[in-house]
Order: C-alpha cells, then sequence, then structure tokens
C-alpha cells in the first residue's frame, strides 16, 4: 500500500532556501488574509463575495487533497504562533485532559459558527468582520500561552475538526516549517502523526468518541441540513434562527444514527474505512450543493454566488456538476481504502530540552 508523496524536493529537514520559499509563501497568504479584512471593510460586497465564495469553496479541497500545505501557510496559525517564534510566549504544553477540552471547544465552535452564516455572516460584512476579529483575537491568545500548536492549531481551532476528518489519506507531505523545534507541545502531535489512528491507553475515550465517532458521523448529516436553509437578507426573525439550527442538526443527528449503525454492524477489521467513507460523503455533499450554487444555481437563488451564469448555462450542466462530483468523491474513497494514511507533516527535530 502507497501513502503520500514525500516531497523531499522541500525536504524533512529543509534547508535555509527552502525555509525562505516557505516564509515567503507565509507571508503572501499572511497578505491575503490581511487584504481580504480592509476588503471586508471598504468594499464589502466584494471583500464577502471573494471571502465566502472564491475562498471558502476551495478550502475543502485543500484541506483534502494538501492538508500539510495549509497546516504550514495559514494565515492564523502564523498570527497565532507570532508570540512563540519571538519567545513571547508562555509556553505550556496540553495534556490529554487539556487538549480534550480545546478539541471539544472547536468543535462546538465550528457547530455554532456556521450554521451563523444564513442570518449573518454571508451578507454582513461588518459582522464577518467581528467574527475574524473573535478568531485572530482567541488564536493569538492561544498562542500566547500555550507551547506552538497546542492551544489553537492542534486545539481550539474550529477548522481542525474539519483538518482531521477530510485529510485522512493527503497527497502529500510537506516538512513543517511552522514550529521551528519539536517540543512534544500535545500528547499526539496531529501533524506528524497519521491522523486515522486513535488515541490510546488511558484517557482516550474522548478522542476516539470525537474523531472515530462523533463527528464523522455528524458532519455528512451536518452539511446537508445547513444546504437547507436560505439566507435570511435582512428581515430575519428570532424564529428562524431555529431553522438556521434545526436543519444542521437534526441532518447531523441523522447520519451519526447511520453512522452507528454501521459501526455496530461491519466486521471490526473493516471499521476503519467508516470515518473515511463519512468524510468523503461528507464533501461531497458540500460540493453537490455548492459548486451549482457559485453559479447560479442553486435552490435559493443568489445565496452563495459567485458569479450568474444560470442563463449561458445548458439544463445538463447541472446533473453533469452532481454526477462529476459523485464520481470523484467514489474514486477518491477508492484511492483512500487502498493507500496508508500518512502524516501531514514531517516532525522537526526534538527540542535538545526534551532529549
Ligand atoms: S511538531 Fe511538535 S511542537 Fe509542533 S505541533 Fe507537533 S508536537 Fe507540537
Amino acid at each position: 500500500m502507497e501513502s503520500a508523496v514525500d516531497l523531499d524536493w522541500f525536504g524533512k529537514e529543509p534547508s535555509q532556501g527552502v525555509r525562505k520559499i516557505w516564509r515567503a509563501l507565509q507571508v503572501l497568504f499572511f497578505g491575503l488574509g490581511v487584504g481580504l479584512l480592509v476588503l471586508l471593510g471598504i468594499k464589502p460586497k466584494l471583500g464577502l463575495n471573494l471571502f465566502w465564495n472564491l475562498w471558502i469553496p476551495l478550502a475543502p479541497a485543500l484541506l483534502l487533497l494538501i492538508p500539510g500545505f495549509w497546516r504550514n501557510v495559514c494565515p492564523l496559525a502564523t498570527g497565532s504562533l507570532i508570540p512563540r517564534r519571538f519567545s513571547l510566549a508562555l509556553g505550556l504544553r496540553a495534556g490529554r485532559l487539556t487538549m480534550g477540552f480545546f478539541r471539544g471547544l472547536g468543535v462546538l465552535a465550528l457547530l455554532i459558527i456556521v450554521p451563523l452564516r444564513h442570518p449573518f455572516f454571508d451578507h454582513d460584512a461588518s459582522l464577518t468582520l467581528l467574527l475574524f476579529a473573535l478568531l485572530i483575537f482567541s488564536a493569538l491568545v492561544f498562542g500566547m500561552v500555550f507551547e506552538w500548536k497546542a492551544g489553537w492549531c492542534a486545539g481550539a481551532c474550529p477548522i481542525h475538526p474539519v483538518e482531521r476528518l477530510y485529510g485522512k489519506r493527503s497527497l502529500a507531505q510537506f516538512s513543517n516549517v511552522q514550529c521551528d523545534h519539536c517540543a512534544s507541545c500535545v500528547p499526539r502531535c496531529p501533524d506528524s502523526i497519521p491522523n486515522d489512528r486513535p488515541f490510546r491507553g488511558k484517557r482516550s475515550g474522548f478522542f476516539q468518541f470525537l474523531d472515530g465517532a462523533f463527528f464523522p458521523g455528524f458532519f455528512p448529516g451536518f452539511i446537508w441540513g445547513w444546504f437547507q436553509v436560505p439566507n435570511f437578507l435582512g428581515h430575519w426573525i428570532w424564529g428562524d434562527l431555529v431553522s438556521t439550527y434545526s436543519y444542521p442538526l437534526l441532518g447531523g443527528l441523522f447520519t451519526l444514527f447511520l453512522f452507528s449503525v454501521l459501526l455496530a454492524l461491519i466486521p471490526q477489521q473493516r471499521r476503519p474505512l467508516l470515518p473515511l467513507f463519512f468524510a468523503n460523503i461528507a464533501i461531497g455533499c458540500y460540493y453537490w450543493f455548492r459548486i451549482p450554487a457559485l453559479f447560479g444555481m442553486g435552490p435559493y437563488p443568489g445565496d452563495g454566488m459567485l458569479i450568474n451564469l444560470k442563463a449561458s448555462f445548458p439544463g445538463w450542466i447541472e446533473p453533469l456538476i452532481h454526477l462529476g462530483v459523485f464520481l470523484l468523491m467514489l474514486l477518491w474513497f477508492l484511492r483512500g481504502i487502498q493507500r496508508k494514511s500518512s502524516s501531514w507533516l514531517h516532525r522537526p527535530r526534538i527540542s535538545s530540552t526534551l532529549r
């Protein structure tokens, strides 16, 4: 069985030249992030369109194909690690209990924030900016208190559960250029250990439940439910919050139930494939709805639309997109069951104080 391609041209211990390339990429992505914030402030409509209808739809594919690349260049990660890089962080390491708490917090934040896109974030640049401000503040605080990625990138970041779910069979491994050295900041580094190997030993039950059952089972239905709700443009009432949350939550509970039934039915040795299968359903469901909506062919006209091409496209384009998404996800799953999972990044050299 093959695993991910080891991109040796980036090197396990990258040379100074390679590090400079990565630093340039980090600066570029950081600059893009800051530019987007500025755009949201001065050209709200364009900023909202570029963020929610261009960047966010690209992100799941990036997390599926090359999560390690994203882990190296994510602007929030770069910001969160600035205090540590300049030795301004307290540098606390997270034990299993703390990590479990942070991981739970990250999942909760994701499940609370995403439905709020319909009534608020998707069409209100000020609220999207406020959301960013909260995320940046949280990332910075976690980065100032905890060692390397223990607080944010491997802990409370709301995107981290999605990275773990989608990035199970990534295409390529990279060197880790965010952590200067490994300080064993968390019990199981999500960057350095294949993420579908469950926690073992004492106090591992929560992680096995979260990563091995709850999130993979819940997320596909959550996504399906999210697409059943329209944006509430300017005239929402408090009652709309009920449908905002009820569809994703009920959808999530339904697929979690299916997941649990299948988990009980299939043989033990096949069980690790179930999260992989559900991860494919989740991302497939996302693009099934999202790609047509980007071009004005979604169920709610105008919602999530990057550019309106509905009039220019023939009627068979939408079923063709659905078929393409279905086939791609099927192929990705078949590829996944033939491959070993591998880590996203190479672990950097271990800190001398730990040796
Ligand atoms: S490589 Fe080491 S320091 Fe970096 S996130 Fe992983 S465990 Fe923490």
